[in-house]
C-alpha cells in the first residue's frame, strides 16, 4: 500500500504531536530500517560488553563465594562460549532489529538464573549481601533497549521473577530478607523501566523527525528543480528562452569544433508584428508567437535547438548542417509559417517572417559572432522587402 506524500506528512505530524503514540502502521518498516541503520552497531557493542562484564564477575565470585569459584568459572565460560557465537551470528545474519534489541535482555535473564544457581550452592556468609549485586541485571537489561518497550517490559518481568525466586531460595523462608530485598529492588526496577520506556519514545520521535526533515528537503529540491526549469523556458511559447539557448548552444559549438562538424544558425523575426498587435490586439499577437514556435519546431529535427530570443525574434541552431542545408530548412520554415493561419475573432490572419542564416566559420568559437552574422543577414532580408531568407557571407562572420 502506498500513501501520498501530503497524507504521510500529516500522519507523521500527528504522531509527533502525541508523545505516547505508536509508530503509524504504514511507517513501521521504515522505522525498523532506520533503527537498524542507526543502532545495530550500538546494540552489538553493548551486548558484547554485557557478556564481558558477566565474565569479569568471576573475580568477585573468587573473593565473595570462593567455595563455588571453580563452578563459577565453568558455568560462566560455558555460557559465554554459547552466547558469544550466537550473538555474532545473529548480528551477522539477522536483519530483524527487534530481535537484536532483545538479545541482551534475554541473555541477562538466563545469566541471572545461572548466577543464583551458583549462590544457592555457596555456604559463604556473604551470599545474602552479595545477592544485592543482582540489581545490575535489571539495570543493564533496560539501559540498552532502543526499539520496543513492551517486549523489554515482559523480559524485565521475567528477569525480576528469576531474581526474586533466587532471593527467596537464599532467604530459606526468612520473609524479612525477601521484603528488604524487594524494597531495594523495586525502585531500581521502576527506574530501569523508565529508562527503556523513555529511550524507545525518543527513538520514535527521532525517526519521525528525520523522516519529516527528509521530506522537507526533497520538497525543496523539487521546487528548486522546477524553478531551474522555469528559468530556462519561455512561458508564452513553452520553448527555451535566450538563457537556455546560450547555454545549450555553447555545448553544440564546442562539439562542432571538436569533431569538425558544420553548424548553422537561423535568426527569425516576424514581419510587421507591431502592426498585427495594433490591428488585432495583443492576444492575437501572442497567438501568432505560439503558432510560430509550434510550426517552426515541426520543421526542425529533434536535436535542433529552437528558442525565443525576445519579443518576436526567434533563433534555431542546426547542428551538423551546412549553410546550403540551413537555407533549405529556412525556406521550408518560411513557407510553412506563411501558410499558417491564426484566428482573430471569426477571421483567420496570416503572417510572414524574415530569416537570416549563418554558418559557423572554421576555427571560430564565438557564439556572439555567429548570432551577429545571422542578425545581419536578417537585417538584409528586411531591407530587401521582408518575407524572405538571406544568407550571411564569410565576411559577415569575421566583421566585428
Ligand atoms: P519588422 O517587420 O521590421 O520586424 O517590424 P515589427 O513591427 O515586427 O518590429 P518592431 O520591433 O517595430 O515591433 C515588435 C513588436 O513586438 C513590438 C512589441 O510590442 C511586440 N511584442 C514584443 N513582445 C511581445 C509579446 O510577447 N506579445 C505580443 N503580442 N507582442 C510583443
Ligand atoms: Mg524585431
Ligand atoms: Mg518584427
Amino acid at each position: 500500500m502506498s500513501t501520498s506524500e501530503p497524507d504521510q506528512r500529516q500522519i507523521i505530524e500527528r504522531a509527533l504531536r502525541d508523545r505516547l503514540s505508536l509508530i503509524p502502521h504504514e511507517l513501521r518498516d521504515a522505522f525498523h530500517a532506520y533503527q537498524d541503520e542507526h543502532y545495530r552497531r550500538f546494540l552489538l557493542v553493548v551486548t558484547l560488553l554485557g557478556q564481558l562484564a558477566y565474565m569479569s564477575y568471576v573475580l568477585a565470585d573468587m573473593i565473595v563465594v570462593p567455595d563455588v569459584f571453580d563452578l563459577s568459572i565453568a558455568v560462566r565460560s560455558a555460557y559465554i562460549a554459547l552466547v558469544l557465537p550466537l550473538t555474532l551470528g545473529m548480528f551477522l545474519w539477522s536483519r530483524n532489529i527487534r530481535l537484536l534489541d532483545l538479545l541482551l535482555p534475554v541473555q541477562i535473564f538466563f545469566a541471572a538464573i545461572l548466577w543464583f544457581e551458583l549462590l544457592v550452592r555457596s555456604s559463604s556468609p556473604w551470599v545474602t549481601t552479595y545477592q544485592y549485586a543482582s540489581v545490575i541485571f535489571i539495570v543493564l537489561a533496560n539501559l540498552c533497549v532502543q526499539v520496543r518497550f513492551l517486549p523489554s517490559l515482559a523480559i524485565s518481568l521475567l528477569i525480576s521473577a528469576a531474581v526474586m525466586q533466587g532471593v527467596y531460595r537464599l532467604a530459606a523462608g526468612n520473609q524479612e530478607v525477601v521484603l528488604v530485598f524487594s524494597l531495594v529492588y523495586l525502585p531500581v526496577l521502576l527506574f530501569s523501566l523508565f529508562i527503556s520506556w523513555s529511550t524507545t519514545l525518543d527513538r520514535r520521535r527521532a525517526f519521525l523527525r528525520a523522516l519529516l526533515d527528509r521530506m522537507t528537503r526533497e520538497d525543496l529540491s523539487a521546487v528548486n528543480d522546477k524553478l531551474q526549469a522555469l528559468a530556462h523556458i519561455d512561458p508564452l511559447t513553452g520553448i527555451g528562452n535566450r538563457r537556455d539557448f546560450e547555454m545549450r548552444a555553447q555545448r553544440e559549438l564546442a562539439r562542432a569544433q571538436r569533431y569538425q562538424r558544420p553548424l548553422s544558425l537561423l535568426s527569425l523575426d516576424v514581419d510587421h508584428f507591431k502592426r498585427i498587435n495594433d490591428t488585432h490586439g495583443h492576444a492575437v499577437g501572442d497567438e501568432v508567437l505560439r503558432a510560430l514556435a509550434r510550426v517552426a519546431n515541426q520543421e526542425l529535427r529533434e536535436h535542433d535547438l529552437l528558442a525565443r530570443f525576445g519579443g518576436e525574434e526567434f533563433v534555431a541552431l542546426l547542428p551538423d548542417t551546412t549553410l546550403d542545408e540551413a537555407l533549405v530548412v529556412a525556406e521550408r520554415m518560411r513557407g510553412a509559417l506563411g501558410a499558417c493561419c491564426v484566428l482573430s475573432g471569426e477571421a483567420g490572419i496570416r503572417f510572414t517572417v524574415s530569416v537570416g542564416v549563418a554558418q559557423l566559420a572554421d576555427g571560430s568559437s564565438e557564439l556572439t559572432s555567429l548570432l551577429k552574422a545571422a542578425d545581419k543577414a536578417l537585417y538584409q532580408a528586411k531591407q530587401k522587402g521582408r518575407n524572405q531568407v538571406c544568407l550571411a557571407f564569410r565576411s559577415m562572420l569575421t566583421e566585428s
